[in-house]
């Protein structure tokens, strides 16, 4: 058992070094506790692997990809925007990790295995959550209401947001809180022609504003900001986005109180009846396929929402037979996920003799208005946008296919300014939305496979027609031509922000954990991944998955301290 001692009773064990996984090891060393951070994927070092400097010509399929590979190994992943020829190696291989749905119930579940997890490719879109949304279920009778409020979470963003280093525009909306923001990055001329027209035309109550986002727009903490090279999905050397390798993992490390086990592969919880309290974790190396057991006060779950669900319902005792700290029968259920890709695009007039400067990653933001100000008949909840102003031959960046001379000429054409405007909205919370385990189906290292069943309902369909209305309907309030619809049919789980398998609530009977991301149940087992959400809220969530690890963290020593874990 390589770099870990066996018998020694850690602080704290962290499963998992994604997003939430590498928050909870940096805030609970830098508490004061040792602690284990125990990962299923290979380490990453940032100078062999980051390649987002790499140009197509330098890559073996030129940027197109290796297709034989990636629909052998891939073919869940490969629908995934961001899973390219350079950033394929961060998405896991499906056929080692295998998963299961009902053909007319697809599910598209998209992954990274190793450290850092999904914080390497994530989008960096950063929104906090309001009481709109900290309300929705109590308002709506709809799921359980959550145990807390935006009193409890804006300080703990506050925390959060100092340390990530959010960039992003104050504008006021009490449905969009402002953060603690670096100098946000610069709209474009069709951005703002866009931006103006709305707030001529809706009164307020839709607002074009810049992505707020987890990249540094000046030096921060030691990172510096960002040079505008483009794809971050690929990694970054500058450290100038958020990410667990680039953050959190190093100010651990700094300590010297983390041990980071990479190549393992959690298994189970052991449970201790007679003391109810997580006693062991069951872990498999990845490699040598060797089982063995480590030991920890507390337990920290970050292995994501699905992952850390099957690590529950894969734990079973005689107390908990159906999964550990699962006496609600909530585990595995609620399972929401964002519903995309309804909107609207077209060619926005005039400015024809401005390029764009620089490869600015993210794009735009329209924050949601429905259901704001005024109830909508026939709505629930409601959803923002994203989008970007961009020249039209240019529309694939880097990307943008051709070859040869011709191409290189017709580059100089760069073609009319184009406005896209691509909905995310929220998914209501619905316990027939749950995943089970798979009862023949188990992964490369024999651990049960999960099957998901999922679906989108009414709420989502009609959210997703009402985007390409309202999309269009601000296209025309800028006078853009040859307005296009964007009617995608995405299953769920392609967002990629799945979440609620293990909500948290203020009843033990309805919810799997408390305010504190604490099992109900089991008193030194925490959850702070996307598994303990409540409702969805419609805007992108890691954040709030962030600000939740860190208190729980907050609670979990204090607790400790007092003796109660
Ligand atoms: C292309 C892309 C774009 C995205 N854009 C955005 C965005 O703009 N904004 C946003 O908020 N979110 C975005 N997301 C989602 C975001 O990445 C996730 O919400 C976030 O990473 C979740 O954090 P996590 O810690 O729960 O899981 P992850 O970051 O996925 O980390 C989980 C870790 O646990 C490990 N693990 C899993 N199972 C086990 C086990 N059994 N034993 C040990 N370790 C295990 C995994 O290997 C992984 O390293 C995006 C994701 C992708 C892929
Ligand atoms: S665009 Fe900025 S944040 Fe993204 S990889 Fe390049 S330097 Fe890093």
């Amino acid at each position: 058992m390589a770099g870990i001692a066996q018998r020694k009773i850690y602080d704290a064990v962290v499963v998992g070094s994604g997003i939430t996984g590498g928050y909870a090891a940096m805030e609970l060393t830098k508490k004061g506790l040792e602690t284990l951070v125990l990962e299923a994927g290979r380490p990453i070092s940032p100078e062999r692997d980051y390649v987002e400097h790499v140009p197509p010509w330098q890559m073996r399929f030129r940027g197109l990809g290796d297709r034989g590979a990636l629909a052998r190994d891939q073919p869940i992943q490969r629908t995934c925007y961001a899973c390219d020829e350079w950033s394929s190696k961060f998405f896991v291989n499906d056929r080692e990790n295998p998963y299961t749905f009902d053909k007319d119930k697809p599910f598209a579940w998209i992954r990274g295995r190793q450290v850092g997890g999904r914080s390497i490719m994530w989008g960096r879109h950063t929104y906090r959550w309001s009481d709109l949304d900290f309300e929705a279920n109590a308002k709506d009778g709809l799921g359980v209401d959550w145990p807390l409020r935006y009193a409890d979470a804006a300080p703990w963003y506050d925390y959060v947001e100092d340390f990530v280093g959010i960039s992003g525009r104050e504008e006021g909306l009490p449905q969009l809180p402002d953060g603690k923001f670096l100098p946000p990055m610069e709209l474009n001329c069709a951005e703002l022609a866009v931006r103006e027209a709305l707030s001529r035309s809706f009164g307020g109550e839709r607002v074009l504003t810049i992505g707020r986002v987890a990249m540094l727009t000046r030096e921060h903490r030691g990172r510096a900001p960002c040079h505008y090279c483009g794809p971050c999905e690929r990694g970054c050397a500058t450290r100038s986005y958020f990410s667990s390798l680039n953050a959190t993992l190093p100010e651990a490390q700094s300590t010297g109180r983390l041990t980071l086990r990479p190549h393992s592969v959690v298994e189970s919880l052991l449970y201790d009846a007679e003391a109810n309290r997580v006693e062991g974790i069951r872990v498999i190396d990845a490699q040598t396929h060797d089982t063995f057991e480590v030991h920890g006060r507390v337990v920290f779950l970050c292995a994501s929402a699905l992952e850390s669900a099957r690590i529950l319902l894969n734990s079973k005792s005689s107390r908990f037979p159906d999964g550990l700290a699962n006496s609600s029968g909530e585990l595995g259920r609620n399972l929401m996920d964002h519903v995309m890709g309804w909107g609207a695009e077209g060619k926005i007039p005039g400015s024809e003799d401005r390029v764009p400067w620089g490869r600015r990653n993210p794009g735009i933001y329209v924050p949601r208005f429905r259901n704001v100000k005024a109830k909508h008949p026939g709505l629930l909840r409601g959803y923002g946008f994203q989008g970007s102003g961009f020249r039209e031959r240019w529309e694939h960046g880097l990307d943008t296919p051709g070859f040869g001379a011709d191409f290189k000429h017709s580059l100089r054409n760069w073609g009319p300014w184009r406005l896209s405007f691509y909905g995310f909205g929220e998914c209501l919370p619905n316990r027939d939305n749950y995943v089970t385990l798979d009862p023949e189906v188990r992964d490369r290292w024999g651990i049960p496979s999960l099957r998901i069943h999922m679906k989108w309902g009414e709420n989502e369909r009609a959210l997703l027609k009402d985007m390409a209305v309202t999309a269009a309907e601000m296209l025309e309030a800028a006078h853009a031509r040859d307005i296009e619809l964007t009617q995608e049919d995405n299953p769920p789980g392609l967002t990629i922000h799945e979440m609620g398998t293990a909500r948290m609530g203020r009843d033990p009977k309805t919810s799997v954990l408390n305010s504190f991301n604490q099992a109900h149940d089991v008193p030194n087992l925490f959850v702070t991944d996307g598994s303990a959400m409540t409702s969805s809220s419609c805007v992108n969530p890691s954040i709030t998955y962030m600000m939740l690890t860190a208190r729980a963290c907050d609670h979990a020593v204090r607790e400790m301290d007092m003796g109660r874990i």
